[in-house]
């Protein structure tokens, strides 16, 4: 198993920053996927880190050794990619087999083994004699992983490798990538720009934005404890609420709030404060009760699987709530809204500030 260190990377093109001086490690044996929107940098990093493309300053070290300067093939490492290429001529067994033919150390023998275990672990045994071309994307797209693993190198890259499979097959691939990934434990690194993927498969994921990476955590760290008002607002769905609020005196005021908080020590005074509360977490009533704030219900709910989005106003500020059951009032009507203070963010210039 082989950690990856990327030491500072930045990579230009021309006057633009497509990477911003990243430094992280990706651990041993574990899957990282590099989340964040289109643009922010994702596919440029991976690149880098499979040799496809020379960063412009900063190192890459594979297990201690710095493989900066080498070509992509002496490099080891297995590569998925959105369009895989396959031998339409050769089965399934023989598309996960050939890179196994070219490497001198793998016995027949061995090769026969490894291509019975990720035909095993992909639950594509029923497929092993089929062409490449009688086979649908997703499981294209699971040969082309059994291909890369197979290799059993260290490293095993993947770029979007689910976007181009319908949304059922996609499902059994991720079903069978985590089990590849947990069986075989190679060090991953999965660029997606899809949340539930990412939430889904990942050890930990690495967000990132304009080239640089907002926060390395663990996916439910990640989604119930982000550090930055971009975190909150890109993960969940739809994403976190922010909501002005001000510091006086020790204390913070909010129009979502009923009572005044007490400030962490440190908090900047005045106003251009936001307090961050996700959706599912405001507790929405009929009628007033203690720490409640009145708001005027404005958008009809929309109901996915029990439970209701909709959007209340209070003042000009508005706010989505995610309730489990219908809400209480229909559009035009008063509602009351309470949010635990527990579950309360404070964010100042972008970033959590205490609580
Ligand atoms: P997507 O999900 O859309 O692929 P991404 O996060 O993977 O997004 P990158 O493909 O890494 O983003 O691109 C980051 C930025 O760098 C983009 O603005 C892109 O236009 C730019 N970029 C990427 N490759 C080049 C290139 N060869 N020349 C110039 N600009 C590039």
């Amino acid at each position: 198993m082989t950690e990856i260190v990327i030491d500072h990377i930045v990579k230009r093109f021309g006057a633009f920053t497509a990477v911003d001086d990243i430094a992280m490690r990706f651990a041993d044996g574990e899957v990282a996927c590099l989340l964040g929107p289109s643009g922010c940098g994702k596919t440029t990093l991976m690149r880098i880190i499979a040799g496809l493309e020379a960063p412009t300053s900063g190192r890459i070290l594979f297990g201690g050794r710095d493989v900066t300067d080498l070509p992509p093939r002496k490099r080891n490492v297995g590569m998925v990619f959105q369009y895989p290429v396959m031998y339409p001529t050769l089965s399934v067994a023989e598309n996960i087999a050939l890179p196994l033919r070219y490497d001198r150390a793998v016995s027949s023998v061995e090769r026969d083994r490894r291509v019975d275990e990720v035909l095993d672990v992909l639950d594509i045994r029923g497929l092993a004699g089929a062409f490449i071309e009688e086979l649908d994307a997703g499981n294209r797209q699971k040969v082309a992983v059994g291909r890369a693993v197979a290799r059993q190198s260290e490293i095993v890259l993947f770029d979007e490798p689910t976007t181009n499979v319908e949304v059922k097959a996609k499902l059994a691939l991720i079903r069978a990538f985590k089990a590849v990934t947990q069986r075989l434990r190679q060090t991953i690194v999965y660029v997606t720009h899809d949340q539930t993927e990412a939430m889904t498969l990942a050890d930990r994921i690495a967000l990132m934005k304009s080239g640089k990476i907002m926060q390395y955590d663990r996916p439910q760290q990640l989604y119930n404890q982000p550090t930055t008002e971009f975190g909150g607002w890109f993960l969940g769905n739809p994403g976190m609420n922010f909501v002005p609020a001000s510091a006086e005196q020790g204390r913070i005021t909010s129009v979502i709030l009923a009572e005044p908080l007490a400030a962490p020590a440190g908090l900047p005074q005045g106003a251009g404060l936001t307090i961050g509360i996700r959706p599912e977490l405001v507790r929405m009533t009929g009628a007033a009760g203690p720490q409640t704030v009145e708001a005027l219900l404005v958008d009809q709910a929309i109901g996915i699987a029990g439970r209701y989005l909709t959007k209340a106003r209070i003042g000009d500020v508005l706010v989505k709530v995610n309730t489990e059951g219908i809400p209480p009032a229909g559009v035009g009507q008063k509602v009351h809204l309470s949010v635990p203070r527990e579950d309360l963010m404070i964010f100042a210039d972008g970033s959590r500030v205490g609580i």
